[in-house]
């Protein structure tokens, strides 16, 4: 069945992917970004409208425009230390303008939400791997901000009958498997990318941020899971509210369920940029402040839920796909000079 999906944050990293992903299978896409950090050359499907959540008239003149069938939400902020530095800024962003696109989509009775969650919301893990009936006892604004948006999401089901699913994204990573495309934040701050990019020599070497935590290698461990593994979740997300399988509000995990440490990132990267000439430059930091030792989702509700089945588990798959398109921005082919 074909819908009219409006994608709030289409021009960032997930959002890019899903319009990508939404178009192709049939579905009619508008895309709502600022571009405050979104790029309008990663709309390459559906119509983008440059404007902001901020800026309720222009959501009002939107949704008279269009009869939407759902609503993705993609914008947010979401740099942990500047969520501590900057606050009001997240709170603003993504709270204040979630409510805005919630009080528009209530008056137009556009009644399926799916929203860009995150691990953050369950703050220092408690036990391992992390379900979703952890306790969620954010440590920092970002993901104090996502959990504020959670609840309203509650209370909006209660009152109002929104149906929504919130995905709790851990490491999302990887690039577009054809290639088309990938990652672009200005300024880069995951672990993948960087690795990349020191390989690429767009930037200099990656700093590993400790080798001093109580894991087997000493550096900490994440579950990286496929940017186009997350957009199959989405889709499902939004069929199953349409098709009247998910009432209310429903929160799940998206990851691999596989932990992966820094090292092991870097060397699985290594390898695989050393296969076209190319090196990965490492320094050894000190710990970020913030960082558990350990983040991997339960993700087996989605799956059994949703029916979701992530594609690319491999880490291999994941870093390929980004290296594939850390080459394009970069301008690279196989390296001969190595
Ligand atoms: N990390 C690192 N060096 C970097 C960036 C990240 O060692 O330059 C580590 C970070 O401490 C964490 C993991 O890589 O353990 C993933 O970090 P990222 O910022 O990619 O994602 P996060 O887990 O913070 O969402």
């Amino acid at each position: 069945m074909n819908m009219k999906i409006l994608v709030v944050g289409g021009a960032g990293y997930i959002g890019s992917h899903m319009v990508k992903h939404l178009v192709l299978a049939g579905h009619e896409v508008v895309v709502l970004d600022d571009l405050s950090t979104g790029l309008a050359s990663q709309v390459k499907w559906g119509r983008l409208v440059v404007g902001s959540t901020a800026d309720a008239e222009l959501l009002a003149s939107l949704f008279k425009e269009h009869r939407f069938d759902g609503v993705m939400h993609f914008a947010g902020s979401s740099l942990v230390g500047e969520s501590v530095a900057e606050p009001a800024r997240y709170y603003r962003n993504n709270v204040a303008n979630t409510l805005n696109l919630l009080d528009v989509m209530t008056v137009h009775g556009v009644r399926h939400f799916v929203f860009s969650s995150t691990a953050a919301v369950y703050g220092e893990p408690v036990t391992t791997p992390i379900g979703e009936t952890h306790p969620c006892a954010p440590i920092n604004p970002y993901g104090a901000s996502k959990w504020m948006v959670e609840r309203m999401l509650q209370d909006h089901a209660a009152a109002y009958g929104l149906n929504s699913v919130s995905l709790r994204y851990f490491n999302a990573s990887g690039a577009d498997p054809e290639g088309e495309l990938g990652e672009c934040h200005d300024p880069e701050t995951h672990l993948i990318p960087l690795i990349l990019r020191s390989a690429s020599s767009r930037s200099g070497p990656v700093t590993v941020f400790g080798r001093d935590y109580p894991t087997s290698d000493g550096t900490c461990i994440r579950d990286y899971v496929h940017v186009t593994d997350l957009c199959e979740a989405h889709a499902l997300a939004l069929e199953a509210m349409f098709a009247g399988r998910l009432e209310g509000a429903t929160a799940f995990n998206l990851g691999s369920e596989q932990g992966a440490s820094v090292n092991a990132v870097i060397e699985v990267a290594q390898a695989l940029v050393r296969e076209d000439g190319y090196e990965v430059a490492v320094l050894e930091g000190t710990r970020r402040r913030g960082d558990p030792a350990v983040l991997v989702a339960d993700s087996s509700l989605a799956r059994q839920t949703l029916g979701w089945k992530p594609r690319f588990g491999q880490l291999r798959e994941i870093i390929a796909h980004a290296w594939q398109w850390e080459k394009r921005l970069a301008g690279l082919g196989k390296n001969n000079r190595k």
